[in-house]
């Protein structure tokens, strides 16, 4: 029992939507905004997927990494 079964399942593509369970997402790259030591930072070009009905937005495991990162970088400096 070595096969794999690969008909079935594994549409990597297409991801429905936890949210409304209607809409897709979508892979995109885009700015994204949070909260560092207080106040409000964007971050730039984070992957991300978007719902395409309900906009509803999910970060990629490197999208948050990539926000954690910025968060991070931000605690370091003094104000600016
Ligand atoms: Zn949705």
């Amino acid at each position: 029992m070595n096969k794999i079964n690969t008909q079935t399942g594994n549409c990597l593509d297409i991801i429905p939507c936890p949210r409304c369970e209607g809409g897709l997402l979508v892979a995109t790259l885009e700015g994204f905004e949070t909260s560092a030591d207080n106040q409000t930072i964007t971050v730039t070009d984070v992957e991300m997927d978007r719902c395409d009905q309900c906009g509803e937005i999910f970060l990629t495991p490197s999208g948050s990494e990539r926000v954690d990162d910025a968060r991070l970088k931000h605690q370091d400096q003094p104000n600016q």
